[in-house]
């Protein structure tokens, strides 16, 4: 992410439901995650899906469950990704 906004959410969060949670209120965004990127781990937005059909292991109504990586932060619109450093920027033409 190049952005902040899961961290800050979690402690604006945290510090919203300190009446109803107590002082030692938490909260944690349980759809970020580590992905593999072309050269090191990033961290990003996971949204998970639920896949249904009629092959094995997805007749139920349960299904299978596929995480899709958010391109864009849901909350400021910046890419997820990091930007390409000048090296590795197509030339322009
Ligand atoms: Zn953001």
């Amino acid at each position: 992410m190049q952005c902040d906004c899961i961290t800050d959410l979690e402690k604006r969060l945290a510090d919203h439901m300190k009446p109803q949670a107590g002082e030692t209120a938490s909260a944690k965004c349980l759809g970020s995650a580590l992905f593999l990127g072309e050269k090191s781990l990033e961290s990003g937005l996971n949204i998970a899906f639920r896949i249904t059909g009629d092959k094995r292991g997805f007749t139920s109504e349960k299904g299978k469950e596929m995480p899709v990586k958010a391109n864009y932060c849901p909350f400021c619109g910046k890419p997820t990704a990091k930007p390409e450093t000048p090296a590795e920027a197509p030339a322009a033409s």
